[in-house]
């Protein structure tokens, strides 16, 4: 954990010049106003992960800002589980009773949370259906951060009765956009460069992290940190490794964890661990929810970070791994593409082969991965850090709320 007070002054030498003065002007006339996030898990995923690091520095720029979780029953994780990957282009049966609870839940839920603010920000689809029991005269905004380009029609049109009566939508990324009557945002989301995931580590720290995992240090590591999520394709990771393998000695380390708002991670992460059982140069760690320094060590001890995603809204261990001077191999999809620009912060793919490839090519020329890392982090510091995306909130906050 983090022990020393983090402002915003503490981001003037790190995030581009001006940006935090302009944050102090920008709050200057929204003293006072009243910000509400909601999603459903506090733990795991990127949204929990920048809700973290974004409310404490609202608060500091004078906004009273609240983050409230809606919480419900197994049926309704498993329902909330199967909208996520409909939305994400996935067939999926939903039963009448399954969007029931969906609907129960969030009105059980609108009855125990304190709604009020001037302004509400609903993250993803779980508490979507919450805008039936919005308060009369403030304004909401529903955010999406997942990949929802091609989505499943039915569960979209489900969804989208409920997105069409909030005031605004935000989407990751220009595609995402949807036939909707309401205004569109693009806001992309951000890392914190100090946060326990991503601050400095001295090497003594980094090797800690490995020794404890039993970890070796004699070969290039290859490394994903993801959930266990089909969308995430770690089994097609532990395929390109088994390529790589081929020509490159080196040693494969899949990280994740769950998110407390998914019911498949568990049954998932047993089938990726099948598939390694066999091979001693692959190591799968199962992380609790707090494990932001072994993250931030493996990430920074990795030769080539991938993230060989299916669908991905943003992919936020994307800009972390490229915050850390690394070149990032990873899917053609979602918000990878506007991280992983091809041949020049990274590579973007489209196959195992391709992946492989690619990974072998960073390996086997260390002087270019090393040029390609330090323009990943450039990259990175101007468009994907917590104090353009607070910019960017403030701007969303000043319209909405319409302030003069
Ligand atoms: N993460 C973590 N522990 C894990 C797996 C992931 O802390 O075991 C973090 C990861 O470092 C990143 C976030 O969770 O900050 C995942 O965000 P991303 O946008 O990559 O994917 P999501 O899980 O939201 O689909």
């Amino acid at each position: 954990m983090n022990t020393e007070k983090i402002t915003l002054d503490s981001y003037r030498d790190i995030a581009p010049a001006g940006v935090v003065d302009l944050l102090y002007k920008l709050a200057e006339r929204l003293k006072g106003k009243s910000i509400l996030h909601v999603n459903s898990t506090r733990y795991g995923g990127g949204v929990a992960e920048m809700l973290l690091r974004l409310i404490p520095f609202f608060n500091e720029l004078g906004i009273i800002a609240r983050w409230e979780i809606i919480s419900g029953t197994p049926l309704f994780y498993q329902t909330t589980k199967s909208l996520h990957n409909a939305l994400q282009g996935q067939p999926q049966a939903i039963t009448a009773q399954m969007y029931n609870e969906y609907k129960q839940v969030n009105k059980d839920c609108a009855a125990e949370l304190s709604l009020d603010a001037e302004l509400a920000i609903i993250h993803d689809p779980q508490p979507a259906a919450l805008i039936e029991y919005k308060p009369k005269d403030s304004k909401w905004i529903w955010r999406c951060h997942i990949d929802i380009s091609n989505p499943q029609r039915k569960v979209w049109q489900f969804l989208r009765d409920y997105v069409s009566r909030y005031d605004g939508a935000i989407f990751s990324l220009p595609s995402f956009a949807q036939k909707l009557n309401i205004t569109q945002y693009l806001l992309y989301p951000s890392i914190d460069p100090l946060s326990d995931k991503n601050k400095e580590l001295d090497s003594l720290e980094i090797n800690q992290v490995l020794a404890k995992y039993g970890i070796p240090s004699d070969r290039p590591m290859l490394l994903q940190v993801s959930r266990f999520d089909k969308f995430k394709d770690p089994l097609g990771v532990i395929e390109v490794y088994k390529l790589v393998k081929k020509n490159n000695d080196c040693i494969l380390v899949l990280a994740g964890g769950s998110a407390a708002d998914d019911p498949e991670g568990a049954m998932f992460l047993n089938s990726v661990k099948e598939q390694a059982v066999t091979d001693k140069d692959i190591f799968i760690l199962d992380l609790p929810p707090d494990a932001n320094i072994e993250i931030n060590a493996l990430q920074r001890a990795a030769s080539v970070v991938i993230q060989k995603s299916t669908k991905e809204g943003f992919g936020l261990t994307v800009a972390e791994a490229m915050w850390k001077g690394k070149p990032v191999v990873a899917g053609a999809v979602g918000g990878i593409n506007v991280q992983v620009i091809y041949g020049e912060t990274g590579f973007t793919v489209n196959s195992i082969e391709g992946c492989a490839y690619r990974v072998r090519y960073l390996l086997n020329n260390p002087v270019i991965s090393e040029k390609m890392g330090e323009k990943a982090k450039d990259y990175t510091r101007r468009n994907f850090l917590i104090t353009r995306h607070l910019c960017d909130y403030l701007a969303l906050i000043t319209a909405t709320l319409n302030i003069r």
